[in-house]
């Protein structure tokens, strides 16, 4: 491990980025310190799943954060499923009468299958790999000077302020630090509707297996249909079934301010019209008030860069994506381990040496995590066959979501942060440092 730095870095946001970067960072000695605006930290949602690139990334951030993956997540419960990452399944199909055990179209896998955590008791695991000193709570940030000395000063809506060396913004897809860095004006700063929205619901397992059998309540699944989608995948150890249901329509959303809106199962039902009787089911098992949540993005403003100086962003704040991969937090992972390496290496001593980090971050992670962001919207409109060149031709789909897979789950992570380190000594050689 390398010597303690003699620099401070200040993380903005304690989700998953930030939590997954404070660990990575404090076990290679790089002094660190959160800011988040909660009271505490917390997620809301309920499931999130990992593709293998992220369970890799988690192991080379920290092993307890793997260990704890390990310790919490949900497979599939049939051994025979322990390597699919869903059945995919014609939802609108006329010719199934009732609910009950249907045919897969086609089967996606992967090397380590379907794997579920509960967003809340995966974060009470990370916050544990960590001082108890290390995060400040009600600390919304609102932007950020230079002090006479050189160091950073944060301002924060509470009146306080503090100082680092250096700032990391992993504050999310409404990241005010990203604002800060390019300005409220610029069209990046506002990340932009996809005109896509979810119902999601935990429902008790037994329910779902007496509607929709078996194989289909107990195995992740994904429903396909025109112009929405439903998928489903155990959560809490198989105890609860996770059910995620996505609309498109041309509509904009209500209220920009706010990403969820209340709903009603009857609004779900409504939605999915004429959709087969296994998501009809589904629908049905979901408490009679949901919370609708838009999804937004980045992918109609790709940031022009990821740092400024010595303010960088990471994670949903610099590469917010729609979920049809199930990738965006694994890339979360991705970010802290790549980021943890480049500030960890011996090179980087001065607050000079992190702006140069931070340049490298940015060339080595900008590309991907853009890409996530404009396959995912493909992704999710292949499964409402609405996908350019597709359609409802299940083997396109099927092809399709393979090689995009393939890119997100088979990337090799260790070469990434070689990739990286490298780019930093280009870097510093160029610059002198
Ligand atoms: C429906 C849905 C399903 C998804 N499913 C998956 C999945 O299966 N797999 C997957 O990999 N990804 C999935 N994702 C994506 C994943 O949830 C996100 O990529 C990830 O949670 C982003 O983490 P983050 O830490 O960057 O941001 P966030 O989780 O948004 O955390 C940001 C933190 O910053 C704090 N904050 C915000 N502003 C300020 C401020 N001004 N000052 C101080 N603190 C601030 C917030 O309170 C919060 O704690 C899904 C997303 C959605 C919407």
């Amino acid at each position: 491990m390398s010597t303690k730095k003699n620099f401070e870095i200040a993380i903005i946001g304690g989700g998953i980025a930030g939590l997954t970067l404070a660990i990575a960072l404090h076990h290679r000695n790089v002094p660190v310190k959160i800011y988040e605006q909660a009271p505490k930290f917390g997620e809301i949602g309920a499931g999130v799943s990992f593709s293998p690139n992220a369970v890799w990334a988690m192991k080379l951030c920290h092993q307890g954060i793997y260990d704890a993956f390990e310790r919490i997540c949900t497979r599939n419960a049939w051994p025979s499923k322990q390597k699919v990452w869903f059945d995919y399944l014609n939802g609108y199909d006329k010719t199934l009468k009732e609910a009950g055990h249907q045919e897969a179209a086609f089967t996606i896998t992967s090397s380590i299958g379907q794997n579920g955590v509960h967003r809340a008791r995966f974060l009470e695991e990370l916050v544990k790999l960590l001082p108890g000193d290390v995060a400040e709570f009600g600390k919304r940030l609102s932007t950020i000077t230079e002090a006479e000395s050189g160091r950073l000063v944060m301002h924060f809506e509470d009146g306080s302020t503090a100082e680092a060396d250096a700032i990391i913004g992993s504050d999310g897809i409404k990241s005010q630090v990203r604002k800060v860095m390019f300005g409220e004006n610029h069209p990046c700063a506002h990340p932009s509707y996809t005109h896509k929205y979810a119902y999601r619901g935990l429902v008790p397992m037994e329910q779902a297996v007496k509607a929709i059998g078996e194989e289909r309540a107990r195995n992740s699944c994904m429903h396909m249909g025109p112009g929405g989608h439903v998928l489903t995948f155990p959560v809490n150890h198989g105890e609860i079934l996770n059910i995620v249901a996505f609309k498109t329509n041309e509509d904009d959303w209500p209220d920009y301010q706010r990403l969820t809106r209340p709903a009603k199962r009857e609004d779900a039902l409504k939605d999915f019209e004429g959709y087969g009787p296994n998501v009809i089911a589904l629908l049905k098992l979901t408490k009679p008030d949901l919370d609708c949540w838009a999804i937004f993005d980045l992918g109609d403003n790709p940031l022009p860069r990821f740092n400024k100086g010595r303010i960088c962003i990471v994670g949903d704040a610099s590469h917010a994506t729609s979920p049809h991969h199930g990738a965006g937090a694994g890339f979360c992972i991705e970010d802290s381990l790549v980021m943890a390496e480049l500030l960890a290496d011996d090179r980087v001593q001065s607050p000079a040496d992190v702006e140069a980090a931070f340049t490298a971050f940015d060339v080595n992670r900008r590309e991907r995590t853009q890409w996530l962001v404009q396959s995912s919207r493909f992704q999710g409109d292949s499964y409402e066959w609405r996908a350019p060149g597709l359609g409802d031709d299940f083997q396109k789909i099927e092809g399709e979501i393979n090689s995009r897979n393939g890119i997100v789950g088979n990337f090799d992570v260790e070469q990434g942060c070689k990739d990286a380190v490298q780019e930093l000594a280009k870097i510093m050689r160029q610059s002198n440092l």
